[in-house]
């Protein structure tokens, strides 16, 4: 696999706005889209610093995956990603090294992305994604 960056850092936060109001009047970064995905039950907002991205996560749901984590860890960190330059093949290798992938075949993520995770049992406790922008 060849990971070419880091594209984002995905921050898990109770109220976008209020995170927003640090990410803008504090760091002094632009908010540049703010973006539902209905199939992940997140509303996210996206910042740049540089080439990486700051996407902020609140759940739309109690029980979606971002709702549940800050119900056990609180806000902060949720997960890594690498933008790397073949998805399909990244996964599959990472699969065939040992590692539990939450998705085998690649799926729609924010901003058109085609996004896969890595189970964080597997890769030292970080939840980590690949992402590759095809558009
Ligand atoms: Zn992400």
């Amino acid at each position: 696999m060849n990971l070419t960056h880091i594209e984002h850092i995905g921050i898990a936060v109770k109220n976008i706005e209020e995170s927003v109001k640090y990410y803008e009047d504090v760091l002094g970064l632009k908010c540049y889209a703010v973006e539902e995905v209905v199939d992940q039950k997140v509303k996210t907002a996206f910042f740049k610093v540089g080439q990486t991205k700051i996407e902020l996560l609140e759940s739309t749901d109690p029980e979606g995956p971002i709702g549940k984590f800050i119900e056990k860890k609180g806000e902060g960190i949720h997960h890594l990603a690498f933008h790397v330059d073949n998805i399909e093949s990244a996964l599959k290798e990472a699969e065939e090294k040992g590692v539990r992938v939450i998705d085998q075949k690649p799926r729609k993520g924010a901003e058109g992305l085609d996004i896969g995770f890595l189970h964080p049992k597997f890769t030292g406790g970080v939840l980590t994604e690949f992402c590759e922008d095809k558009n």
